[in-house]
């Protein structure tokens, strides 16, 4: 296998770790709580005639095929029957979703960048410690669109991560994402050497299933810090505007 050239100064594959960051709720959020039920009900009211009881569903933490399923299982469509039809799901959710985007502004924008997300993406990037991926909930366009919206796609060109077209499942996204990783780079990296960072009770589950070590921030919008801290993650903050108290979490980590 050919090594991937570092631009870097290089650093003993034991040193790496991989930040593998969640999107809603810990790097942007909604403007608008429940937003994404503009684009999520016409796309699925157009594949499966119905978008079942997506209307009353909490679903952050939860992966967007997860909720297709949830939503239309009392409508006897099954997660199987949702998978088998996963291109035209993301095809049709990527066309609601950028009608939705074009109808934000700058005035009025959809998504807005969470305090110090910006600054800790361009700290990590500077250190050879650190490598920065994708863990998200989203469909792999949506979280590319998500992330082009709030300009802060230039950090995760290099690595690819895990998305929730890739499974029902959460806690299947951390081994999905470190097989992706560990090929790009030519590593095996040990679960450990892989830092979840977000804040649902999910993202601490998924990190745990996997061997992964995990930072909940307080910044979603339903679980407070006493929950996170309930479910045990290795570092629990606020947010993420302290750019050195951050960074020193993921050095202690
Ligand atoms: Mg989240």
């Amino acid at each position: 296998m050919t090594r991937h050239t570092e631009k870097r100064s290089t650093v003993a594959p034991e040193d790496l770790r991989v930040l593998l960051w969640d999107i809603d709720g810990t790097l942007l959020r909604s403007v608008r709580p429940g937003a994404f039920k503009d684009y999520v009900v016409p796309a699925l009211e157009s594949i499966f005639g119905t978008a079942g009881r997506i209307h009353e569903m909490r679903v952050s933490g939860m992966t967007d095929l997860q909720i297709m399923g949830e939503a239309l299982r009392e409508h006897g469509i099954s997660d199987e029957h949702v998978r088998e039809r996963v291109e035209e799901i993301r095809t049709r959710f990527m066309i609601e979703m950028e009608r939705v985007a074009a109808t934000a502004s700058a005035d009025s924008p959809l998504f807005r960048l969470l305090p110090g997300a910006r600054e800790i993406l361009e700290r990590v990037r500077e250190r050879p410690r650190y490598r920065s991926t994708l863990l998200t909930g989203n469909l792999e366009p949506a979280a590319h669109l998500k992330l082009r919206l709030v300009g802060l796609s230039d950090f995760f060109q290099q690595l690819r991560g895990a998305f929730g077209d890739d499974s029902h499942d959460r806690r299947d996204l951390p081994a999905i994402a470190a097989a992706r990783v560990n090929a790009r780079l030519g590593q095996t990296l040990r679960p450990a050497q892989f830092i979840v960072i977000g804040d649902t009770p999910n993202d601490i589950a998924c990190a745990k299933h996997f061997g992964a070590r995990s930072v909940a921030v307080c910044t979603g919008r339903f679980d407070s810090h006493a929950t996170l801290a309930a479910h045990n993650p290795d570092a629990l903050l606020p947010d993420l505007s302290d750019t050195e108290l951050v960074l020193e979490t993921f050095d202690a980590l």
